[in-house]
């Protein structure tokens, strides 16, 4: 099934089914093709393949039916013309700036993105004469201020880590396209069953598959969703030829994964706000941060854009440091970790760990301070997870 011949599939259908096709064996669960060649019946049609003349496999860096399947089902998902599969998230986002990007260009970013994308930004990418400039969010103003003739690409997470600050795609796809840029965001927080960017105007969706994609912390993966022309032109011949492929392996369990992701993203969402409210109730914490919150300064920009707040949170906790790592040291069932994404709840403290290389001030202007903590609220029940976080706050 494909979404082209079959146009009025809804996502939870498109979930379930796109992208599958049947072998001669007539299975019912898609199969892992684990093969990294393909053979030809004769000489000719090996030329013919190599050629381009004729379509079909020649090896698992260019193409793989459980890549294939995989790509077809994200895709429909996100609303776009073409998907291509990389190896990991931050494969996916070196992908899209080899493919689209070359000495002398600029890129404007979010500074309040995922901090390996900040290392490829500044310690890789840059070598590589591409400059990067960092603005806040949700400053429209800021991002035009930062626009110069050579930029290439607006680049952004919303919501963001772990803030969960709320950007206006719509707004920031006019203004990239004003200039004639492309606007680049990645969704790996929301994921396409709450949050759809190419509807807003978005033209590079990309994916950390390892997060809610897969959803049970067992693949690292990735992928970049567009149009035809741009991800199937250019950035696939980054990953066709530099090799930043995807496993099939890995393809299956992420393919397996967009089956339950609405169900899951909506059972993570509605424990992140039931957590979210409870947390707003005690007294030992100053403030929550959650799209799905009244309380959140974006609310209404939120619940335009996604259909549910997600799985992630943070909050302050009185008493800084100490008082936050008391309560992240006080949990028996919460995983300690960084990670997010799964259905195990994880809690870290941020100005610590995964903003612990960013210099104090700039970590203090971005809102992350030494009483913030993060949680990924997975999909225990909601009970036990309060009662978790009860005790270290009490
Ligand atoms: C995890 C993550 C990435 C990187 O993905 P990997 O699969 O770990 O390479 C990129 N962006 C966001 C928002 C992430 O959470």
């Amino acid at each position: 099934m494909s979404q082209d011949k079959e146009p009025h599939y809804r996502l939870d259908t498109l979930a379930v089914r796109a992208g599958h096709v049947r072998t001669n064996e007539g299975e019912q669960g898609e199969a892992i093709f684990t093969t990294s060649s393909y053979v030809y019946e004769s000489a000719a049609q090996a030329a013919a393949r190599f050629s381009g003349e004729e379509p079909g496999n020649i090896y698992s860096r260019f193409t793989n039916p459980t890549v294939r399947t995989f790509e077809q089902r994200l895709a429909a998902l996100e609303g776009g013309e073409r998907c291509v599969a990389t190896s990991s998230g931050m494969g996916a986002i070196l992908t899209t700036c080899l493919g689209l990007l070359q000495a002398g260009d600029h890129i404007v970013s979010s500074r309040a993105i995922f901090g390996s994308t900040v290392v490829l930004f500044n310690n890789i990418i840059a070598r590589f004469g591409v400059d990067t400039t960092y603005v806040p969010l949700t400053d429209l103003a800021a991002w035009e201020a930062a626009i110069r003739p050579e930029t290439k690409i607006l680049f952004l997470e919303t919501p963001s880590n772990p803030l969960t600050e709320i950007a206006d795609i719509q707004a920031l796809a006019d203004l990239a396209h004003a200039h004639g840029c492309l606007l680049v965001v990645d969704n790996a927080f929301c994921s396409p069953a709450l949050q759809r960017p190419l509807e807003f105007g978005a033209d590079i969706i990309i994916h950390s598959a390892t997060k809610y994609i897969d959803g049970q912390g067992r693949c690292i993966g990735g992928a970049i969703v567009g149009t035809e022309d741009c991800v199937g032109g250019d950035i696939y011949g980054v990953v066709r030829t530099g090799g930043t492929n995807l496993s099939p392996f890995n393809a299956w369990v992420f393919l397996k994964g967009l089956e339950t992701l609405r169900i899951r993203m909506e059972a993570h969402s509605r424990n992140a706000l039931a957590l979210a409210q409870w947390l707003e109730a005690q007294p030992a914490i100053a403030r929550v941060n959650y799209p799905g919150l009244k309380s959140h300064p974006q609310f209404e920009l939120a619940a335009r854009q996604q259909s549910a707040g997600g799985g992630v949170l943070s909050f302050e906790v009185k008493g800084g440091q100490k008082a936050a790592w008391k309560l992240i040291d006080n949990t028996r069932l919460l995983s300690i970790t960084a990670n997010l994404g799964d259905t195990k709840s994880t809690i870290t403290h941020p100005a610590t760990t995964t903003h612990g290389r960013v210099d104090p001030a700039a970590r203090a202007e971005a809102g992350v301070s030494d009483g913030l903590v993060r949680i990924a609220v997975g999909l225990e029940a909601i009970e036990d997870i309060q009662a978790d976080l009860a005790r270290g706050l009490a």
